[in-house]
Order: C-alpha cells, then sequence, then structure tokens
C-alpha cells in the first residue's frame, strides 16, 4: 500500500495520503484536507522538489545554486592545496 506525500498550492498544507496500489495512485490528486482546493501536488523528495522549484523563486534558485558551486570549487581548491602539502611533505622527507 503506498503512501505519498502531497502539498497543498493554496495553502501549502502538506498531507500524506494511502492508496491502494501504486497503479491507484497513477495520475490522481486527493483534493486538500485543509482548505478542499484540488490545487495538489505529489512531493516526490526534497531533491525532486528544489529540481522542481517547488517553493523556491527563480532568484532563490539561482542563489541555491550558486552556493552549491561555490561550496564545490571551495573543496576542489581544499583538495588541491592538501595534495599540494602531501607532496611538499614528500619532498621533505626525500631530502
Ligand atoms: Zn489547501
Amino acid at each position: 500500500m503506498p503512501i505519498y506525500e502531497y502539498i497543498c498550492q493554496d495553502c501549502t498544507q502538506r498531507f500524506d495520503r494511502f492508496w491502494p496500489s501504486v497503479a491507484a495512485a497513477d495520475g490522481k490528486l486527493p483534493i486538500c484536507p485543509a482548505c478542499e482546493s484540488i490545487a495538489t501536488r505529489r512531493v516526490v523528495s526534497q531533491v525532486a522538489v528544489l529540481g522542481e522549484s517547488g517553493g523556491l523563486t527563480p532568484q532563490e534558485q539561482s542563489a541555491a545554486g550558486a552556493q552549491t558551486e561555490k561550496r564545490a570549487s571551495i573543496t576542489s581548491q581544499e583538495q588541491i592545496r592538501t595534495l599540494q602539502a602531501n607532496r611538499q611533505k614528500r619532498r621533505e622527507q626525500g631530502r
């Protein structure tokens, strides 16, 4: 029995819905239990929600993307520095 998480796009209420089978849930969206809106959508995962721009403005998305790139470049620079330090150590030990 699959359980899917949904979010209401009108009142941002998140709720779980049980389905008798995966096929039964396919293509169907439940009504929001809080405001009875039909503007609901399935929450697949945190990653997918970010990828679909769920809840994030384009500005927030690009900011999040820039942060990720920054973090990635810092990590690689640190890795290079560590490699260089290790090489330096090896050179010193070789003398
Ligand atoms: Zn709602």
